[in-house]
């Protein structure tokens, strides 16, 4: 069930402010507001989608590929496509996610270190 009251649905709506990166119809990119990277960035379908796996369960093929379109216009935009860069999409409790509403981040700006904390 998707959480209308969640965070992003409220930037969605305009009701919270964002430091916009790129916008289209299906998709908003902006700043996260705790910085993990010189450049971290959040790109979100506009669609009701809770995660990666309602997303790729549910959204159109126009949905799907603007969302992986608006991965690469960001990389641009932040200057780090030739530099490298990393995305992480968290889904479900195991990943930790926090919001739900599905959410690509894109980091970058400095090297990056190991995919994932080894145990
Ligand atoms: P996740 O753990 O993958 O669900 O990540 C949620 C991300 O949303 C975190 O990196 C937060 O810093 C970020 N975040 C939470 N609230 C806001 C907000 N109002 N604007 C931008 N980013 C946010």
């Amino acid at each position: 069930m998707y959480d209308d009251d969640n965070i992003f649905a409220k930037i969605l709506r305009g009701e919270i402010p964002c430091k916009k990166v790129y916008e289209d119809s299906h998709v908003l990119a902006f700043d996260d507001i705790n910085p993990q990277a010189p450049v971290h960035t959040l790109v979100i379908p506009k669609g009701k989608y809770v995660s990666m796996q309602d997303f790729a369960e549910k959204a159109s093929e126009a949905e799907i590929t603007a969302l992986t379109r608006a991965v690469g216009k960001v990389a641009e935009i932040k200057g780090i496509k030739d530099s490298g860069f990393r995305i992480l999409a968290n889904a479900g409790g195991d990943a930790h996610q926090e919001v739900p509403h599905l959410h690509i981040h894109v980091f970058g700006g400095r090297p990056l270190g190991p995919m994932l904390v080894r145990k």
